[in-house]
C-alpha cells in the first residue's frame, strides 16, 4: 500500500505589510483545522483590536534580550525599528501533535530560518516539511491605498512601511511560491491549493 509519511508542514508566509497576509492566513486557519498559527514575540505595542497571545506575544525589549540569551529563537529580527521573533515552543508544539504550521516571517527571518535548516543536519526533519510562500501587492500604490483604508497606522508608519515593501518585493524569487494578491478570491484559492499540494509532494528537498 503506497501512503506519504511525514507530510507535516512548516510553512512559512512573508509580504510588505498590507499585501493581504493577515486576510489570507485568517482564512486559511478558519478552514483547515489541522494548520496552527506560530504566535510570535515582538517588541511593537499592540494596534487596536489586537490581543497578547493571539496575535502576539508583547514583551518589552529587555525581556526579548533574555529570550535571545537562552536560545528561546528559531530566528528573530528587527524590523521597522521592533524585534520580531518565533518561539521554538511554538513550532515544535505543532509538529509534535503532527499538525501543519503557519508562520509569519518577514524578508529576513525567512532567509535565516532556511540557512538554519540546511545548515543544522538534525533539523532534517524541518527541513523537509518546509515550504515559504511569499505574498506581493499587484503595485505599490494598490498597497499605500490598502495601507491608508486599512486604518491601522499612523501617516509617518505607512510612509516607512512602502519605502521598505519595494526592497522586500525584490526578493519574492527566494521563495518556493509567489502569489500575486490582486484578486481576493483568486488568491485564496491558490493559497489553500498551495497548501494541499504540497501535503501530497513527494520530492522533499
Ligand atoms: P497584511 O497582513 O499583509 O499587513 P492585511 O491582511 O491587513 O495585510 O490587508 C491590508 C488591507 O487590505 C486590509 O484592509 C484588507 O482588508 C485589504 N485587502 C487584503 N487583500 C485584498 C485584496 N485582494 N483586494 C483588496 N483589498 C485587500
Ligand atoms: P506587523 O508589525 O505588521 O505585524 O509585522 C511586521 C513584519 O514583521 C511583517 O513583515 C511580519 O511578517 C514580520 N514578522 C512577524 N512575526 C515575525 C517573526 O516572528 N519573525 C520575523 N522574522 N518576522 C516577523
Amino acid at each position: 500500500m503506497i501512503s506519504l509519511e511525514n507530510t507535516t508542514l512548516l510553512c512559512v508566509i512573508s509580504a510588505p505589510s498590507g499585501a493581504g497576509k493577515t486576510t489570507l492566513c485568517e482564512r486559511l486557519l478558519a478552514e483547515f483545522d489541522q494548520l496552527n498559527y506560530s504566535v510570535s514575540c515582538t517588541t511593537r505595542p499592540p494596534r487596536p483590536g489586537e490581543e497578547n497571545g493571539k496575535d502576539y506575544y508583547f514583551i518589552s525589549e529587555t525581556e526579548f534580550h533574555e529570550r535571545i540569551q537562552q536560545g528561546d529563537f528559531l530566528e528573530y529580527a528587527s524590523v521597522h525599528g521592533y524585534q520580531y521573533g518565533t518561539l521554538k515552543s511554538q513550532v515544535l508544539q505543532g509538529i509534535e501533535t503532527g499538525k501543519d504550521v503557519l508562520m509569519d516571517l518577514d524578508v529576513q527571518g525567512a532567509f535565516r530560518l532556511r540557512r538554519t535548516l540546511h545548515a543544522n543536519q538534525e533539523d532534517a526533519l524541518l527541513k523537509q516539511s518546509y515550504a515559504d510562500i511569499f505574498i506581493a501587492p499587484p503595485s505599490i500604490e494598490t498597497l499605500e491605498k490598502r495601507l491608508r483604508s486599512r486604518g491601522k497606522d499612523p501617516k509617518d508608519v505607512i510612509g516607512r512601511r512602502l519605502d521598505r515593501a519595494e526592497k522586500e518585493c525584490a526578493r519574492w524569487s527566494e521563495y518556493r511560491y509567489l502569489i500575486v494578491n490582486d484578486d481576493l478570491e483568486t488568491s485564496y484559492n491558490i493559497l489553500r491549493s498551495i497548501l494541499i499540494a504540497e501535503h501530497h509532494r513527494v520530492r522533499k528537498s
